[in-house]
């Protein structure tokens, strides 16, 4: 047996609990992990809470991150003791995640733990600090350098927000984040951000152009705040969109594109190829300091983790949150 959430929906609605699951209720995979910590993002949120249908099958075990040691495997890379790391691939939503002691699942989706990160530190990381470095490294694929202006943060003080600025500000780009939480000013500023200006200046919608000023744009919120950061965005700049935590619309023109060549870059990390993931991990060994890290994370249990999901997706929790599944 072994502790895990599971998520359930019935006749009785939609629930999770933190309960003791039988092994051989795991799922097919050929490489069988003891877990050490998973992470919360705010997909696990909306997991949890059943506030989106993320979750495709039931029961399920949420958590699109883990980090662990493989048990034990049949996949050629993989051999019992490797530490290894997950992010995405359908786990936590359609295949059972992290949110537990054990999880079994394809080698392939798998990457081994970077040698320059702990296991904790892999997980202060996790989907939102990989996905921060796959838009920093669409920025760049662009041609967006540190000379070409300053790069907008929104979200600054979520996940993928707080490990955007934390690596655009050590790699010399200057940084205004975006907030909708003035009193954590200092935590932002803290991470490396020049400047920190209200969400509220891009809660409305806006005209179609504005004033120029980003070279680039890290987007987590979508709606009218990426729609007005697109309308600010500067003469061939680039913007990268990732999230939707202020709602999944865009109501735009096409004035920045065609008139000032912005680019909007989508960015995914759940199915991004294993090479673009391998790379991700390398850069954020490279570009990331690491001592942030500790301002950015704090630890809660496995029975902490429902009552969280819900204050994150309130707006409630700062930066990001890994979860030891063994307390
Ligand atoms: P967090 O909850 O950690 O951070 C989200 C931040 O967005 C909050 O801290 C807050 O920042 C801001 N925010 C929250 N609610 C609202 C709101 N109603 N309107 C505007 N802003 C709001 O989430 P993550 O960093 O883990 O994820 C951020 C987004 O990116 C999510 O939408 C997530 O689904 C998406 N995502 C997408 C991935 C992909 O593969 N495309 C991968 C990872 C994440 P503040 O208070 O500072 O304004």
């Amino acid at each position: 047996m072994f502790k895990g959430i599971l998520i359930e929906k019935d006749d009785n609605g939609y629930r999770a609990a933190l309960q003791e699951i039988d092994e051989s209720q795991l799922p097919d995979g050929d490489v069988t992990i003891n877990v050490q910590y998973s992470t919360l993002n705010y997909k696990d949120g909306l997991a949890i809470t059943g506030k989106s249908p993320v979750v495709r099958k039931f029961p399920m075990i949420p958590g699109i991150d883990l980090v662990g040691t493989v048990e034990n495997s049949t996949h050629p890379e993989y051999k019992p003791g490797d530490a290894v790391v997950l992010n995405g691939w359908g786990v936590g939503e359609a295949h059972w995640g992290g949110l537990a002691q054990k999880a079994r699942l394809k080698g392939d989706w798998l990457v081994p733990l970077p040698k320059g990160f702990t296991p904790q530190q892999a997980m202060s990381i996790g989907t939102a600090g990989y996905t921060a470095m796959l838009c920093i490294m669409a920025l760049e694929k662009h041609g967006v350098t540190p000379d070409k202006g300053e790069i907008l943060v929104t979200g600054a003080t979520g996940g993928v927000g707080s490990v955007a600025v934390a690596i655009l500000a050590k790699l010399g780009y200057q940084v205004v984040a975006m907030t909708g939480r003035p009193e954590s000013s200092e935590y932002v500023t803290a991470l490396g951000a020049s400047e920190v200006i209200l969400r509220s200046e891009y809660a409305e919608p806006g005209r179609p152009l504005g004033r120029e000023r980003w070279a680039g744009v890290v987007d987590v919120v979508g709606s009218h705040v990426l729609a007005n950061a697109c309308a600010a965005t500067k003469y061939r700049g680039v913007v990268t969109a990732c999230g939707l935590a202020g709602g999944m619309d865009l109501n735009t023109t096409v004035m920045p594109f065609i008139l000032r060549g912005v680019t909007l870059a989508g960015v995914e990390s759940v199915m991004c190829p294993r090479d673009t993931r391998l790379e991700a991990w390398r850069r954020l060994e490279q570009d990331l300091d690491l001592s942030k890290l500790n301002t950015i994370a704090h630890e809660i249990g496995l029975s902490d983790a429902i009552g969280t999901a819900s204050q994150l997706l309130s707006g409630q929790v700062r930066g990001r949150v890994i979860v030891d599944v063994n307390r």
